[in-house]
């Protein structure tokens, strides 16, 4: 059993009135570790020691340059820990270590990639119409940035807001998911050792009220970068709406994948695959509406249905398990509810739909592929975050794009074709943030990644997230001899 601790004003602390709670290993349903359940004090503290750091000390005067040193220290030691963290991760949410020990690697470039431009934040010189007069802009810091984490990949949306948050000279406060605080609160030690100045770096753990409300609301939070579901994103959003503080939100989705006539049938099977039954389907990006033009549709089925029901469900910190539990009893009580009113309303479930045998403790579900007629169903309408899929047949491009279009979200697409000239059209067609053509849940620091509509605004990664992290401050100088004309003597 581990008893995590807050990391706040660079040290290691309790609750201020010493609450708990504890983490789940979801592969056995044991408890395995305790966190603290922030109060609002703590939340009050963490912010003041941030707001600390950012308008005083080593921080406040740190060169650019020397930013980004940290950052590439951080990341030299993320990498270097990996294993563990990863390792850690699958502990407290199920995802398949041999999946988080590889993402957490990763996440060493989201900050690299930040360490390297935290020296390249320019601003401009103004070619203004007036004479005598130069004005340029600066790029400053926003202020102290509150970052909310779901549990779902954790280490890597902490990279997503951290890195260029802390590049453009900002000091954070960031809130671990109740779900799976074990994650957050080891890469405190990895943030300690790298010997970032006190506030610069704080780490919460707590329950969303009222933990996650008081960070999102308190006045000295200029900048909420918040990753979550839609109906947590509606109380940021008011939260945030107290001070006015600039938000970025990274919600869910109900993401189409289109597979035409013309497309490789074992890239698209793949394509499915990956974007369902990866992370147990615990992904944002999940690919959960898939529609398949009416040539390939039996055969496309016969083949997915296969891999669908050879996928090696087990304990996720195994090397050879394909599919893990998913993150909590709730989570799977709903997906079964889903499925059973879908099933109701006509959908034919080809493979899966339930528990699977063998797993008496765990909160595993089957791979599930169902047969959908509409977009009436409940499984095509709602975000289940498990490893469900919704099979819909169309028969021509036209009618492919207004399905896929035909959802609240947009966060996601996946294109598969061989014809070049259709791989760009629907590309263009469709309502989303991201498009895959041929590929599906492909990532980089250097991409950009958000959604439209209930999905979010702001993008996380790529190289004009930085601008995001920075306000514009324009300097006029009056460069004339004279001194500044009267104003009520016109020229
Ligand atoms: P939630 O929306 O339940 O929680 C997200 C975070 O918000 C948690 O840290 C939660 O804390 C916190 N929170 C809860 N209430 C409040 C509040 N009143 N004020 C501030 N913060 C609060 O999402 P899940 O953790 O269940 O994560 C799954 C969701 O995240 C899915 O919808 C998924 O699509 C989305 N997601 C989006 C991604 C993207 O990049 N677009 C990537 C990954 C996931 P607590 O856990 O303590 O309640």
């Amino acid at each position: 059993m581990t008893d995590y601790r807050l990391y706040i004003d660079g040290e290691f602390c309790e609750a201020s009135d010493g609450g708990r709670f504890d983490s789940v290993n979801p592969a056995n349903g044991q408890v395995w570790a305790t966190a603290p359940a922030a109060t609002e004090a703590d939340v009050d503290r963490a912010v003041v020691a941030a707001r600390r750091a950012l308008t005083g000390g080593d921080w406040a005067t740190m060169s650019a340059t020397n930013r980004g040193r940290l950052l590439f220290e951080l990341a030299d030691r993320v990498a270097g820990r990996a294993s563990h963290l990863g390792e850690i991760e699958t502990r407290d949410t199920g995802k398949l270590a041999v999946e988080t020990r590889g993402q957490s690697a990763y996440v060493a470039d989201y900050y690299r990639y930040y360490a390297g431009l935290a020296d390249k934040i320019q601003g401009d010189t103004l070619p203004i119409d007036k004479p005598d007069l130069h004005v340029f802009t600066i790029r400053e810091p926003v202020g102290v940035v509150a970052a909310i984490v779901p549990w779902n990949a954790e280490m890597f949306l902490t990279a997503t807001k951290v890195g260029p948050a802390l590049a453009a000279g900002n000091t954070v406060v960031i809130k671990a998911s109740e779900e799976a605080p074990a994650p957050l609160l080891e890469f405190a030690e990895v943030v300690h050792e790298v010997g970032f100045p006190p506030g610069v770096i704080n780490l919460i753990t707590g329950f969303g009220e009222p933990c996650g409300r008081a960070l999102t609301s308190h006045p000295l939070v200029s900048r909420v970068a918040f990753t979550g579901g839609v109906e947590t994103a509606r109380r940021v959003v008011e939260n945030t709406a107290q001070n006015f503080a600039h938000l970025s939100l990274e919600l869910g989705g109900k993401s189409p994948i289109l597979i035409f006539n013309d497309a490789d049938l074992e890239g698209a099977v793949n394509g499915a695959v990956a974007g369902n039954f990866g992370a147990s389907g615990q992904s944002c990006v999940a690919g959960s509406r898939v529609f398949v033009q009416a040539g390939i549709h039996d055969e496309f089925l016969e083949r997915l249905i296969g891999r669908a029901e050879a996928i090696r469900i087990g304990d996720p910190l195994h090397e050879d398990t394909q599919m893990g539990p998913l993150a909590t009893e709730a989570q799977r009580d709903r997906i079964e509810a889903v499925v059973a009113e879908s099933r109701d309303q006509g959908a034919t479930v080809h493979t899966g739909g339930k528990r699977p045998e063998g797993f008496d403790t765990g909160w595993y579900f089957e791979p599930t592929v169902l047969g959908c007629d509409s977009q009436s169903i409940r499984s095509t309408q709602v975000e289940l975050f498990g490893p469900v899929m919704s099979v819909l047949t169309f028969e021509s491009e036209e009618e492919a794009v207004a399905m896929a279009n035909d959802s609240v979200f947009g966060l996601g697409a996946g294109v598969f074709t061989t014809d070049v000239g259709r791989a760009h059209r629907v590309a263009k067609a469709v309502h989303s943030g991201i498009v895959w053509v041929n590929t599906y849940r492909a990532i980089s620091p250097v991409a950009p990644f958000g959604g439209f509509g209930q999905s979010g605004h702001g993008r996380e990664a790529g190289i004009d997230t930085i601008y995001d992290y920075t306000r514009t401050k324009t300097v006029w100088i009056n460069t004339s001899e004279d001194p500044m004309a009267n104003p009520f003597v016109m020229r």
